[in-house]
């Protein structure tokens, strides 16, 4: 099975350091909706993994949540997109669980839901902490510049790491799709 994994917010719909509260507010990045239908269509499988401390810090409800990822799969069918599911987490950083991304429990959850390794598998972010994740299962980490993704590769400039840059999620899927040297 060939799979991918993609953060939400600063990947496929457009940030907000407000938050993303309602269906209204999810805005999808230019091109990121179509770049998943060009992975389905090669067969990829596509599952979300994504931090909603919102619900945690009361500014939006579980049901909500749902009803933003309709919105989203929604507008993805509407170009013959789809992702396969959604794994969150609802906690806040005080919560200390262990599934809030830099830990790599959301990941972990993926696997055993799924029944694969993610050794390997490309895990596309904009932010630290989801390259991190990524990182502590062996995933392959890809860093866009949507989103905090500027921010973010300053901060890699520091670590030193090497992981793949990419303008946004379609180049780095037509990357992907390419089966460029640089992954
Ligand atoms: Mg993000
Ligand atoms: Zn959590």
């Amino acid at each position: 099975m060939r799979l991918v994994i993609l953060d939400r917010d600063g990947v496929i719909n457009e940030d907000s350091d407000a938050y993303i509260k309602s269906p209204e507010e999810w805005i999808p990045i230019s091109g990121s909706l179509e770049a998943i239908a060009r992975l389905n269509r090669a067969d990829y499988r596509v599952v979300v993994a994504t931090n909603q401390s919102g619900v945690a810090r009361g500014l939006f409800t579980l049901d909500t949540l749902n009803r933003i990822h309709e919105r989203m799969h929604r507008a993805l069918a509407e170009l013959g997109g789809h992702i396969d599911a959604i794994f969150f987490c609802p906690h806040a950083p005080d919560d200390h669980c262990a599934c809030r991304k830099p830990k790599p429990g959301l990941l972990h959850e993926i696997e055993q839901r799924l029944g694969v390794s993610l050794h390997g598998v490309p895990a596309i972010g904009d932010s630290l902490r989801d390259l991190q994740a990524a990182q502590a299962v062996g995933a392959l980490p890809l860093l866009v510049l949507t989103g905090k993704g500027l921010l973010t590769q300053r901060k890699l400039v520091d670590t030193a790491a090497d992981v793949p840059v990419f303008e946004n999620l379609a180049a780095a899927v037509d990357a992907l799709l390419q089966g460029e040297d640089a992954l």
